[in-house]
Order: C-alpha cells, then structure tokens, then sequence
C-alpha cells in the first residue's frame, strides 16, 4: 500500500474517514445552513439569471484587474448600509475572508487572542498572519482579562493603532451554537485597547432587526464584522464591514482578495437579491426562530443535554465516540432524515456530536418527524 491508502486505512481505523454524501431535495435536511431557505428563493434564481444574461457565467479577473462589475459595488453598498457601516467589501468565501484579513490585522511580533473552538479558517488565518497566537477558553473572559492584562509588548500593533491585540471569536459557534458575550468582550476590548475580529458567519440573516447580525448597528471602530453570503443569505461570498479606510487598507493588504477571480456575477446578483429579502421579510426571521423554540422543547428536555440548546439555530446533541456518531447519522439518513455527524478534527477529540440546524421553512410537520427519529434513537 502506498502513502495515501496508509493514510486513509488509519482514518478508517479511528473512525475519522470522510466520504461525500449526495444530497437530494427528496431528503429531510437538518443539517443545511440556508436558515431562511433563500437558496430556493425564485427571486434569488431570476436575480442570478439575470446577472448571468448581463455580465456571463465568469467575472474574468480578479476585481483589481477587470472582474469589478457594477453589481459589486451595489452589493457592497447594500451590505454596509445592513450593518450600518462606512463600507463593506466583499470575498470569495468566508474561507477566504479569514484567510485574508486577519493577516493584515496582526503580523509578526503582535498577539492574537483566539476562542478555543474558533472555526478553521479563522484558525488558518492566525497561522497566515505569523503573530503570536494565544489560545482561551471557550467564551471565558476571565482568562482572556488575565491573558489581556500579561500580554508582551506589541510594536507593530502599536504602529496599527491598538496596543492590546486582536481578539478573535465567532459570533455563533457553528458547531455548538452558542453565543459570544459580545459586550462584556467589546468592554474588555475598550479596557485593554484591543480589536476584537467577529465571524458572523452564523449570525448575519439571523440576528437584528434587519439581520445585520450579533453585532450593533454602527460597530465601534474596534470591532471588525465578517460575515458570509453563502449559508442564511442562501448564495455565496463573504464580506468584512467597517470604515472606508479599512476597505481601502484590505483591498490593497488582502491577499486573499487582489489574487484570486473575483465571485462569478451570478453569486454576486442573488446575493444582492438576498440582502434585500433578509432586511425586507422579518417574518422569515420570526418563522425561523419559532421552529428552534419547537426544537428546543424536545431537545432541551433530552437525557444527552445539548451543549448550548436554543440560542440559536444550531443544536448539539453530543455523543461522544466518532463511529458511533456516524453510525446513528447513517441510520437516521437512511430513514430520510438528514443530520450530520460532526466528529474531530473539526471538534476536540472525545466530542463527536449530531450538529441539527433548523431552518425557517421546517413545517411542524418535519420537526414532528425528526421528533420521532430521535426519539426512536433513544436521543430523546
Ligand atoms: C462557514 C464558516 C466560515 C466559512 O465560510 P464559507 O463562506 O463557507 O467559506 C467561516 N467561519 C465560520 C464560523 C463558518 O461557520
């Protein structure tokens, strides 16, 4: 056997092997990010065709070279103006965000302050940027103050305006869907002049009045939102919101924005679409979260006491042992429900769990069903 057969055998040992699953509409989908089900959206697909008609199926070049059409700005625009900030610029990916703009925020001899189960890419982006990265606790600002309060000198976070660091969290856990304190954080922020990066990516579409998100209207200028296109938003992209100046600092810095083909305009146009519905239908909002309060009432009351139950979307029923994680996923799929297995390295080892989401358009009818599939696992 040669290298990557070895490699896979011992995966498969552990239980950790990794296989793609196609996913039909026939399914019952409790595992999908599209919270407000707008990738269905006739209106986001007619907004897509008709960027395709205008501009074609390919941007062409990255947005510095020819790939900026029109629809990039006015999805900017619209996107700044939810989040009430200067400015906002888009990205491929929230991958790509992560990639990009942490990198530009801290470098060499800063220190970055970074959740314990921060997403990868927010992970890949402290390794890009070369800075000291320090890990905290889940959500515990105790540490983080005492973290904060010893941190080494930083020379160059000096010269970028910010003696106390960077703080990196996601807004909404994706994979325990808990939430960050978000003002006690900004408050130590203020304390120990430090930024504080927020991944939206669960949180846009889904919080605010008008799904601007976790954070305020207005951010204060020591917190930078990134959030995404491609899950509440049911297209693709991402975004950073702030000041003018720092699109203009990310648009020159990013190099996961000035060297890469820019989003095709067909993502560009739903997208614009979306952030019209997001802001325009709060009764989707509404919808969605009265299905994590059904949810929430059978799950909440499970022996397997969920990790964080109902703050949010995402659900965590924890089970443990990664092959057994997988085994009762299968079974439920094959009974026509989709919840998928979550298991190291995407959460600590011994942590594998069932990761639910619940969307706006589950009917009683669905939750009811999914009810019953867990129950008939004995999860509930
Ligand atoms: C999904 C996700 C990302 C990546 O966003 P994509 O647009 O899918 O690349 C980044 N951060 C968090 C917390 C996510 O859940």
């Amino acid at each position: 056997m040669g290298f990557f057969d070895d490699e896979i055998a011992a995966l498969k040992k552990q239980g950790l092997f990794r296989s793609l699953r196609v996913v039909d509409a026939s399914v019952l989908n409790f595992c999908s990010n599209d919270y407000l089900g707008l990738s269905n959206d006739p209106r986001l697909k007619d907004a897509a065709k008709a960027a395709v008609d205008r501009y074609g199926t390919g941007s062409g070049a990255a947005r510095l070279i020819s790939g900026n059409n029109p629809l990039c700005d006015e999805l900017e625009k619209a996107l700044a103006d939810l989040k009430g900030t200067e400015a906002a610029l888009s990205f491929n990916s929230g991958y790509h965000a992560n990639i990009g703009a942490i990198p530009t925020l801290a470098g060499e001899g800063d220190v970055i302050f970074s959740d314990e189960l921060n997403h990868a890419s927010l992970i890949d982006g402290c390794r890009l940027s070369k800075a000291k990265t320090v890990v905290y606790r889940h959500h515990d600002l105790n540490q983080l103050e005492d973290l904060l309060r010893h941190r080494p000198q930083t020379p160059s976070l000096l010269r970028r305006g910010l003696g106390g660091g960077l703080i990196i969290t996601e807004a909404v856990f994706s994979m325990e869907g808990d939430v960050c304190p978000l003002n006690d954080l900004l408050a130590l922020a203020n304390k120990y002049d430090a930024r504080v990066y927020l991944d939206e990516a669960h949180a846009v579409g889904v919080f605010g009045k008008d799904g601007e998100g976790l954070a305020p209207k207005n951010p204060p200028d020591n917190l930078i939102c990134m959030g995404t296109l491609g899950k509440a938003f049911g297209s693709y992209g991402a975004f950073i919101a702030g000041s003018r100046s720092l699109k203009d600092y990310l648009i020159n810095k990013a190099r996961s924005f000035i060297f890469t083909t820019s989003l095709p305009p067909a993502a560009v146009g739903a997208s614009l679409a979306a952030v019209g519905i997001v802001r325009g239908e709060p009764e989707r909002r509404k919808q969605l979260w009265k299905n994590v309060e059904m949810v929430r009432d059978f799950v909440g009351a499970c022996g397997h006491t969920p990790l964080h139950g109902g703050s949010s979307p995402i659900f965590s029923l924890p089970i443990g042992d990664a092959r057994k994680t997988m085994e009762i996923s299968q079974r439920l799929f094959d009974q026509g429900i989709f919840v998928q297995g979550i298991r190291p390295p995407t959460v600590p080892e011994g942590t594998s769990r069932l990761r639910l989401t619940v969307s706006a358009t589950h009917t009683p009818e669905q939750v009811a069903e999914l009810k019953s599939r867990l129950a008939g696992e004995g999860l509930i």
